[in-house]
């Protein structure tokens, strides 16, 4: 089982490659991935029949390729998600299922791709079946089931329960394969996704709803999806969920399902974060250190425009400081604020669910000197804005050694792409 890595808070390299010089090529503020990082998160999870990504953690066009090389699949959440997995090379292939719709509704640019396509759909609402099934009937699909209760690291993650917008409330079952029935479509998998967080103890109770509500769909199930939701260690006190116990349930409950229908069942999982969160670091450089009241703050050139879970979440991340000059380790400790450069009061990385402002305990930052925000690789640059017309960093893969650019620095051009200021009159 992977026990809790220590978090340092003195760190001036990544993967081999030197922070200064990450930033002298690059500039800051810089998103950096270690794609052997990946690999490995890859290769934990080879147990499971099909590994099924959830691509809105980390979309990036060259971190889906290096997946897809790996045989991971993917899901799309969106029309935009859909053509970032066909610009990356995943087939459409309808008798692949290399990428799939998952989600609660179909807009009506992501339904036209979806025909155009064939793609595989993951219903995550009543509405869904009807929809699809009045266009393509015949076709499989899909249900992502909200068991009743979920779990999740914080309201916001929380993806079932009655407080949940995801998935189709398990009582409402029976009413949606009459639905399907009625429209010929044949229902091949089921998916349960109930948050990030996972623990052993709420798992069994997943298989077990997942093991009811399989009963009901009978024989045309192929596959059953343990959803996302893998933790990642933030904090020293965290852990990783205990993979061996994990794939033991469900793999229990698919062979018991299997026996059921007398044929086997494929067993996916769909992780986001798992995959890609400790891979990524962002680096920013110091630009203020001041004394506020009893305070001390570090302000630095990334902000909530760049990283936004601390503000959405109140989500720790792990911080680390790379010295301008010299190493950092003798350096004495303080207590300090860190903050971005934006003109909003919480725009602060050091933060509790709530908006609650924390200091951390770092060695003493100086101008000049580099932050990096560990474990971003997950809901990072995919959640990044133009806010205060601030434009997004760039993106850098670290490969066999090497740094290679995945995603210019944004321009003013860019910013401003798609305004015009029309005539008078
Ligand atoms: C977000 C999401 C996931 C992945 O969640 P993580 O916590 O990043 O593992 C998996 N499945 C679905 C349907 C999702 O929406």
């Amino acid at each position: 089982m992977l026990t809790t890595p220590t978090f340092s808070t003195v760190r001036s390299e990544i993967s081999g490659l030197c922070i200064k010089d990450l930033v002298s090529e690059f500039g800051t503020p810089l998103y950096v991935y270690d794609q052997s990082v990946i690999d490995k998160r890859i290769d934990d999870l080879s147990a499971f029949d099909r590994i099924r990504y959830a691509q809105k953690a980390n979309s990036n066009l060259a971190i889906l390729d290096r997946m897809r090389r790996k045989g991971v699949v993917v899901d799309a959440v969106s029309a935009g998600e859909i053509r970032r997995a066909m610009a990356a090379g995943f087939s459409t292939d309808p008798t692949k299922h290399e990428i799939i719709y998952t989600a609660d509704i179909f807009d009506h640019e992501a339904l036209k791709l979806v025909l155009e396509h064939h793609l595989p759909v993951n219903c995550g609402s009543p509405d869904m079946i009807g929809q699809i099934g009045s266009q393509r009937p015949g076709a499989e699909i899909t249900l992502r089931i909200n068991p009743g209760f979920g779990h999740g690291h914080s309201q916001k993650t929380n993806t079932g329960g009655e407080q949940s917008k995801h998935g189709i409330w398990h009582e409402q079952v029976d009413q949606c394969l009459i639905d399907a029935d009625h429209h010929g479509l044949m229902v091949s998998g089921l998916h349960m996704h109930i948050g990030s967080g996972t623990d052993l103890e709420h798992l069994s109770a997943v298989c077990e709803s997942m093991e009811k509500t399989a009963l009901k769909v009978g024989r045309t199930l192929r596959t059953i999806s343990a959803g996302g939701g893998l933790p990642v260690p933030y904090k020293s006190d965290e852990t990783y969920v205990d993979l061996d116990q994990y794939f033991a349930l469900w793999d229990a409950t698919r062979n018991r399902l299997g026996e059921t229908f007398g044929h086997r069942l494929d067993l996916e999982i769909e992780p986001g974060r798992y995959l890609s969160a400790e891979a990524g670091f962002l680096i920013a450089e110091v630009r203020s250190v001041k004394k506020v009241g009893k305070n001390l703050f570090a302000l630095v050139d990334a902000g909530f425009n760049d990283m936004a879970r601390p503000v959405m979440y109140g989500a720790h991340h792990p911080i680390s400081v790379c010295g301008a000059k010299g190493d950092v380790s003798s350096r004495e400790s303080v207590d300090v604020i860190i903050g971005g450069p934006l003109c909003e009061s919480g725009d602060i990385f050091t933060q509790r669910e709530g908006g609650f402002v924390e200091s951390r305990s770092l060695p003493m930052p100086f101008v000049g000197d580099f932050i990096t925000i560990e474990n971003a690789g997950a809901y990072g640059f995919v959640m990044a804005s133009n806010y205060n017309s601030k434009t997004r960093a760039a993106e850098v893969l670290i490969e066999n050694g090497k740094a290679k650019l995945i995603r210019q620095r944004e321009t003013f051009d860019d910013l401003i792409r798609g305004e015009q200021i029309p005539e008078i009159g």
